[in-house]
């Protein structure tokens, strides 16, 4: 098997989690396995190999994970995107709109710098919605976030249209 079909075969699909409807990707399978998890930082770190990159942003909680890997493999500085009321310094907020309610996001105002080049990752792009959040408070303070990387993309929800002006890379698509 190729890596792409051991990571997707890792990956487990959790029907009606964390409520009716959804089909819940739980990647703890592929983080708990030394290699696959290594190939998929390798693979992440991949996508983003050819640009000038100041720092990595992850997103709240899953997303610490891969971007806190990403960040120590560049050699780069990592950035959390936390829920609100998580981060105890000066902050920027953003909420936003989800399928049911609202969520908010916030980063520490010195976290990223205007004019530095970031990359966003985090583990899954589902509606969107948290990753364009994300991208808004970090362009807010003048950063540019010059591509976003996610382990798996949920195609049908589109997600990436709601961030068209950042290029886009995933490992498994479903
Ligand atoms: P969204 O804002 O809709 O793109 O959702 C993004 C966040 O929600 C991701 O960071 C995921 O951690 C989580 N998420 C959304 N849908 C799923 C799913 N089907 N399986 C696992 N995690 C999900």
């Amino acid at each position: 098997m190729d890596i792409i079909s051991e990571l997707r075969a890792a990956v487990r699909n959790i029907p009606d989690f964390p409520k009716p409807g959804i089909q819940f990707k739980d990647i703890t399978p592929v983080l708990a396995h030394g290699e696959l998890f290594r190939h998929c930082i390798s693979l992440l770190c991949e996508t983003i190999s050819h640009q000038h990159v100041d720092k990595i942003v992850g997103i709240d909680a899953r997303g610490f994970i891969f971007a806190a890997a990403v960040a120590d493999r560049l050699g780069l500085g990592f950035v959390p995107v936390r829920k609100a009321g998580k981060l105890p310094w000066k902050t920027r907020h953003l909420a936003y709109s989800l399928e049911y309610g609202e969520n908010a996001i916030e980063l520490h105002e010195d976290a990223v710098s205007a004019g530095e080049k970031i990359v966003l990752v985090d583990d899954l792009l589902a509606t969107g919605g948290t990753a364009a959040a994300a991208v808004e408070l970090i362009e807010s303070l003048g950063a540019q976030v010059v591509s976003a990387a996610f382990f798996i993309e949920l195609e049908d929800l589109q997600g990436r249209t709601k961030m068209p002006q950042v290029p886009i890379h995933r490992i498994l698509t479903y």
